[in-house]
């Protein structure tokens, strides 16, 4: 059979990739009797073979100290979350006291937005993208609700392209006609359909110029793309751990509030957690905010599941974020070509969604097939290519510089060539 990318080119790019041996520190889930090609990253993370060890370790001092684990667990409870800190600073691009581990990412936007979302009469609107993760819209609509607005007030930015997801220009143009009467702007950094990573740097010092609150949902963004969320002025930002932070279904999310908005004054859903550390324990009657992120925390640390993300940001420390950055843009670049080509040669009518410009994109790759339907998809995970199919007719994939290999790629490329054809 003819291949754009023959396997003995990418088994030796695979020979000489220098990220190559921390596939090894991955399970990769196995179907008969073989690696699947997993190209889910961008949903649920691989469990580094950490982990489990991580949370065995908890659950021993769990089982022999009690709650004494509080202060004398190995590696103790009541600042756990801080040991996550430095590496989500990192990632990041944030101060370590802009950040912090804690709840589950809709929750956390709900807290930011009580926190940046106080519309006036002025500026009572919402501006988002439209096409926005489901949970996203459902929690800005109930946040105009819970104010006494609605979808009325919620500005949603179309795009000009076929996919109907705004570029950069469609929200900056946005931001320049209806930005006065916006208090607060939540796009996701990287859309989580098409894969487009936005201009985060422009659009949030376009908005705050105009006197907007920025925040962005970075779900497919944190351990995807480079992030400067200090330096790009961000206000606000949430994160969840289960997609590219390999953190473990459902685990604990992240948080990220600009300095500026450290002060006693700010108004937030205030508990236990967020109160000055020194006078937690005296459990007066008021609250006294942490001056710094954590003071949104509401509730004590999830201890097992930050087990889980301790584990696997410990890789994460020992990447070079640079060349993580240029293997995802060089495999997701490869499956396009290796896509264009295929679609000429069997006259296979397909879009990528995804845009082409490196700037524009992360390790994701969306493809429209016009003339399939799901049985085609059931062939190509009958083969073992574990991808996600979203009607009509797209998968997504994602290149994790991590634990994907140019192999992978290569015999993706088979697959799919026996199943066009089949
Ligand atoms: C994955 C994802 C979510 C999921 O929200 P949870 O609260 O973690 O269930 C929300 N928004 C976006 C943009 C996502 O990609």
């Amino acid at each position: 059979m003819n291949a754009f990318f023959h396997i003995d080119d990418a088994r030796r790019l695979d020979a000489q990739d220098a990220l190559g041996h921390f596939r090894a520190e991955f399970h990769l889930p196995i179907w008969n009797n073989q690696e699947v090609i997993y190209l889910t990253g961008n949903s649920l993370g691989l469990q580094p073979k950490g982990t489990a060890a991580a949370i065995q370790q908890e659950l021993e001092d769990w089982k022999n100290l009690g709650v004494e684990g509080h202060f004398h667990a190995t590696n103790p409870w009541m600042p756990y979350h801080e040991f996550l800190t430095p590496s989500l600073a990192r990632l990041a691009g944030a101060l370590p006291s802009e950040v912090v581990a804690m709840g589950s990412l809709t929750a956390n936007l709900h807290f930011a937005m009580a926190s940046f979302y106080r519309p006036t009469a002025d500026r009572p609107c919402i501006l988002a993208e439209a096409k926005a993760f489901p949970s996203d819209r459902y929690a800005l609509v109930s946040q105009l609700q819970q104010h006494g607005y609605g979808e009325a007030e919620l500005i949603e930015v179309h795009g000009t392209a076929s996919d109907g997801v705004p570029s950069d220009e469609d929200l900056l143009a946005a931001i320049e006609r209806h930005g006065h009467r916006v208090c607060t702007l939540l796009v996701g950094g990287v859309n989580y359909f098409t894969g487009r990573v936005y201009d985060m740097a422009r659009i949030t010092a376009t908005a705050r110029a105009k006197g907007i609150l920025v925040g962005w949902d970075l779900a497919h963004a944190m351990g995807n793309v480079p992030l400067k969320l200090h330096d790009w002025g961000v206000d606000f930002a949430a994160w969840c751990s289960y997609k590219y932070l390999n953190s473990g279904p459902g685990s604990t999310a992240g948080l990220y509030v600009h300095e500026r908005h450290h002060g006693a004054e700010v108004h937030r859903l205030a508990g236990w957690w967020g109160h000055n550390k020194e006078s937690r324990f005296k459990m007066g009657p008021t609250f006294e905010p942490i001056a710094s992120a954590e003071a949104w925390q509401v509730s004590n640390a999830p201890v097992l599941s930050m087990a889980a993300q301790k584990a696997s940001l410990a890789l994460f420390d020992q990447m070079d974020l640079n060349a993580h950055r240029v293997k995802g843009l060089d495999l997701a670049g490869r499956c396009m070509a290796m896509l264009d080509a295929i679609a000429e040669e069997l006259h296979e009518p397909l879009e990528i969604l995804t845009p082409r410009d490196d700037a524009q994109r992360g390790c994701q790759v969306s493809v429209k097939f016009a003339q399939r339907d799901r049985r085609f998809f059931e062939s190509l995970v009958e083969q073992g290519v574990v991808a996600d199919w979203r009607e009509p007719g797209t998968i997504r994939m994602s290149f994790i510089p991590f634990y994907n290999s140019y192999s992978d790629l290569a015999r993706l490329e088979q697959i799919l060539r026996q199943s066009l054809t089949a």
